[in-house]
């Protein structure tokens, strides 16, 4: 195993241990094959933890990608800083720790993929705070959006779920009619949303 391998392993065991939530190890896998085939250039991240999806993102992306990622948990953003620096990408992914709702609005770059896996709740007005910031041809991949099963089914959630199950369909909804956009639902893991625009 390369040591770039052993530093996910690394990270995998840390977060499990620290109850960290990253990409499960099956949206994983659907994660790894939309990067691996679209080798985005200009990432923005939403939701950094402890940088491993940032990571999977610098190895598995294009030779030049730049990643910006947005972590709300100082010391979440600070692990994930000093995970990032024991790889070979630290010079590509700045860590911008803050409240990514506004943080949003004072970004200037161009990206040609969006990762979005920070607040569920906030979904939606971070869908429509990127689209100054998307390039022509874009894609945005939403994780937890099916979550837990409940999005889609007819069963009421639990109390407790019931606002992020309401948000997340409305996020479907959204990016499902959104004009230039078509978005996929896959069930992998705790199901992802792909919005593809090719303009
Ligand atoms: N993308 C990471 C991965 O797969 O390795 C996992 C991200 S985790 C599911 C969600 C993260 O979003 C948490 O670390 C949480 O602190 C962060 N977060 C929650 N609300 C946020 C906000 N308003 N702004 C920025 N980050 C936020």
């Amino acid at each position: 195993m390369s040591e770039f391998e052993n530093l996910l392993r690394e990270m995998e065991a840390y977060a499990a241990e620290h109850h960290v939530p990253i990409i499960n190890e099956r949206g994983r896998r659907a994660f790894l094959e939309i990067i691996r085939a679209e080798k985005p250039h200009r990432v923005l991240e939403i939701g950094t933890a402890i940088g491993y999806s940032a990571l999977l993102l610098a190895g598995n992306g294009a030779e030049d990608i730049h990643i910006t990622t947005l972590e709300l948990s100082e010391e979440r953003a600070k692990t994930a800083k000093a995970y990032i620096d024991r790889s070979p990408y630290s010079a590509q992914i700045e860590i911008l720790q803050g409240d990514a709702g506004e943080i949003l609005t004072q970004l200037q770059g161009t990206y040609d993929f969006v990762f979005i896996d920070a607040a569920k709740g906030q979904y939606v007005d971070y869908f429509h705070k990127i689209q100054p910031l998307l390039a022509p041809k874009c894609t945005v991949v939403a994780d937890n959006v099916l979550f837990r099963g409940y999005v889609r089914s007819e069963e009421k959630a639990p109390r407790r779920y019931r606002t992020i199950v309401k948000r997340l369909r409305e996020y479907i909804a959204l990016t499902s009619g959104a004009e230039g956009f078509t978005t996929e639902i896959l069930e992998n893991g705790d199901g992802l949303a792909v919005s593809r625009r090719n303009a």
